[in-house]
């Protein structure tokens, strides 16, 4: 067993014009303050993080190592398409975040190997949001969590997609299958309501005391349409998530 929390180095936050690098022992609270800087509309997000004891106790890395399917970072890290350093000895290697999970709580880490730091790109221009349901709003894990991250050009056409999810499968993972119904589409209602639906049908979650398979799947699929409007500075009104067909009528 290996305490990372008194070396120094481990707690460094670094700023490129590119990347932001959070290093193994940096909590949660200056890590996320660090990721507001530059996405500062992630601060609800970033409130509803457990409670100020885990925040500052508990570590950003420590979490995406975790790999739990219901950690908050990987949602939002995996539409940002960030990256683990994973390091054994002095030997680094630099791996793609979708790349790390590869079944419940099984990583791509190699014996010996731990994160040494998960590099953030900072998407200047993106549409960047993250989105987690849970009963409370803080101190409670998330039933379903979403994050989104698209470059736009300037006729708002979506030149790339990149959905992150949280609780609807073993492991955090991004949603290929819509994301393909969103790049190279315009992003209007209609397109955010195709990519919703398949939405809904992308993952098959488990029901438990957060929330049921059908709740997991209607929500997650509601929270894009909410991003639309959002992004619109729209209010939502819930007529517009019920437009999905409900999951009984897929069958
Ligand atoms: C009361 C409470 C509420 C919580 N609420 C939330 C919440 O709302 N959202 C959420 O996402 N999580 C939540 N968590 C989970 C928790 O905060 C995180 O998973 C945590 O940040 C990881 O904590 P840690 O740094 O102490 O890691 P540890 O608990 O020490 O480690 C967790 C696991 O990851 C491994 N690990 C840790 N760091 C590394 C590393 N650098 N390299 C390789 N392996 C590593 C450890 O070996 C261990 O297996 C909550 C936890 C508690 C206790």
């Amino acid at each position: 067993m290996l305490y990372l929390g008194d070396v120094d180095a481990f707690r460094a936050i670094e700023t490129s014009d590119e990347l932001l690098t959070i290093h193994a022992g940096v909590t949660h609270t200056d890590a996320w303050a660090a990721l507001e800087k530059h996405y500062p509309q992630l601060q609800s997000y970033a409130q509803r993080f457990a409670s100020p004891p885990v925040r500052n106790s508990g570590t950003f890395v420590g979490n995406v190592a975790n790999g739990s399917p219901i950690g908050d970072a990987m949602p939002l890290l995996l539409a940002l398409d960030a990256r683990v350093v994973l390091q054994c000895g002095d030997d680094q290697r630099v791996l793609a975040l979708d790349a790390f999970y590869l079944a419940y709580r099984k990583t791509a880490l190699a014996s010996g190997e731990f994160v040494r730091a998960v590099q953030i790109p900072l998407l200047r221009r993106w549409h960047v949001a993250a989105y987690k349901l849970s009963k409370r709003f803080d101190q409670d894990i998330s039933a379903c969590a979403l994050g989104v991250a698209l470059r736009l050009d300037a006729q708002g056409k979506i030149e790339v997609a990149r959905l992150g999810v949280g609780g609807m499968a073993g492991i955090p993972s991004r949603a290929p299958n819509t994301e393909a119904l969103l790049n190279g589409r315009t992003w209007n209602a209609e397109t955010v309501a195709n990519a919703a639906q398949a939405l809904l049908t992308e993952f098959t979650p488990l029901s438990d005391m957060r929330a049921s398979a059908h709740y997991r799947a209607q929500a997650l699929a509601n929270l894009l349409v909410r991003d639309f409007h959002l992004a619109r500075g729209e209010t939502l009104d819930l007529a517009q998530t019920r437009q999905l067909a409900p999951l009984g009528a897929q069958s």
